[in-house]
């Protein structure tokens, strides 16, 4: 693939790249299997000597092409999919963790990922400590310890929409000797390539925009190939001393730049087997052939009903990095500059209740748990994603009771706009 290509050509020309002859569009290889002539043959691919499909719970032609053009789309050297976003970010971490270690997350990730490594994984022995992604440098080197492993933060985050400041978190994580893994879901590489401001690993739930469509769950994980594991003695000993499960291979050794990639996949793949199905990523591969068209239009229209909120008198705030008011708008102009997501969220005038009856009045947004695809969709966590909490561990978590979470689809933002004005009306 020319490398050179922009970001709206890679969209639709990466992966599939027919031979003479071959399919024009990229085949579903709905196979568990693949044939050869000799025993001695297949024999050689699980000792990793050659390189070949053998079992698609490693790999899988439709599969490796859909990774193949993420990895294109965010500049990184390997890349490989995962059934969901939330195995994406279990694998990205421990691929390079284990019972002893230690990562270090940013506080305001999604729901998702901080059960994942707060609950789920500290019962694995893996701890973390969290910090708040606005702190500074100080504070931010004051959670390292000598078994900390990685750092993970997400480029804008669900849904407390905080941007990443990528160059103070990078530069920590490095002065510690240890990568920084960045889920990159709601801004897309569309609008940012977190490997342009130092991170190390990129992760996707591509659950959202890329597939666009809210057809299919799926997960990515992407490698910048900068981060060098074999720098810090055995620091990464998953990676840079032999796996007996391999016949005593090292991966750095072995496979270079392509290391860890292959690490996730022969070892926790193989293992684990979190994969998409090839239908699914055939979906997917369909979601980005238009994701560089979607996630502008997704960005003009959530600007347009974030002004148009502000500027309403039954409101009470409205949250979205893309305004001048927001706390964050210097720091998306400088690391998203072209748009953030098409997320924002708001409050009412008179909390809660008034929030939740506002919701219930919506006719064209609909009330559904996903967020981030072409239809406008709605969510009030208090009610749902955080129904469990009292209005004090809310604030706590950092969700205001009366938030509103609204993913602003690419219908006419007219429409949009004269939906809510009229579910106002009725508060
Ligand atoms: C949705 C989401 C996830 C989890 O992804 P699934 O595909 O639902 O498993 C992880 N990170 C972010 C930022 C998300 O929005």
């Amino acid at each position: 693939m020319n490398t050179e290509y922009s970001i709206e050509t890679k969209c639709i020309q990466s992966g599939w790249q027919p031979k003479n002859g071959e399919a024009r569009v990229l085949p579903i290889y709905q196979s568990t299997t693949y044939k050869y002539e000799t025993s001695d043959e297949m024999g050689k691919l699980f000792d990793l000597e050659k390189e070949g499909y053998f079992y698609t719970r490693l790999q899988n032609p439709t599969n490796d092409t859909v990774a193949q053009k993420i990895c294109d789309l965010e500049g990184g050297v390997a890349a490989m999919l995962t059934s969901s976003g939330q195995a994406a970010n279990y694998y990205a971490v421990f691929n390079i963790c284990e019972v002893g270690d230690h990562v270090v997350l940013s506080s305001t990730v999604y729901g998702g990922t901080f059960n994942l490594l707060a609950v789920t994984m500290k019962k694995m022995g893996i701890e973390c400590t969290i910090v708040d992604p606005d702190s500074d440098e100080e504070t931010l080197n004051q959670a390292f310890r000598e078994n900390t492993k990685c750092m993970v933060a997400e480029s804008i985050a669900n849904p407390a929409l905080v941007v990443l400041d990528f160059k103070k978190f990078a530069k920590v994580a490095h002065a510690h000797g240890v990568p920084l893994i960045v889920d990159n879901t709601f801004a897309t590489p569309i609008n940012c390539r977190p490997f342009e401001y130092g991170a190390d690993i990129v992760t996707h739930s591509t659950t959202k925009y890329m597939d666009g469509h809210a057809m299919c769950v799926g997960g990515a994980i992407v490698d910048s190939g900068n981060f060098d594991w074999t720098q810090y003695g055995d620091k990464f000993h998953g990676l840079t001393t032999p796996d007996e499960s391999y016949h005593g291979i090292t991966y750095t050794d072995k496979f270079g730049k392509m290391a860890y990639i292959t690490k996730a996949t022969v070892q926790l793949m193989r293992d684990l087997g979190s994969i998409p199905s090839p239908m699914n990523s055939f979906l997917l591969n369909i979601g980005l052939e238009t994701l560089h068209l979607r996630v502008p239009r997704h960005c003009e229209n959530a600007l347009r009903v974030a002004q148009w909120l502000e500027s309403n008198e039954k409101v009470a705030w409205v949250n979205y990095p893309g305004l001048q008011s927001n706390k964050y708008y210097e720091l998306a102009q400088k690391y998203m500059p072209n748009g953030t997501c098409g997320v924002i969220s708001f409050g009412l005038k008179g909390g809660r209740d008034v929030s939740v009856s506002f919701m219930d009045h919506l006719k064209l947004a609909a009330i559904v748990t996903h967020v981030a695809d072409a239809r406008t969709c709605v969510l009030h966590p208090a009610s749902h994603t955080h129904r469990q909490m009292n209005d004090e561990q809310l604030m706590e978590a950092g969700v205001q009771p009366d938030l509103i979470r609204f993913s602003v689809g690419i219908e006419n933002v007219n429409d949009i706009i004269a939906d809510i004005e009229q579910a106002l009306t009725h508060i």
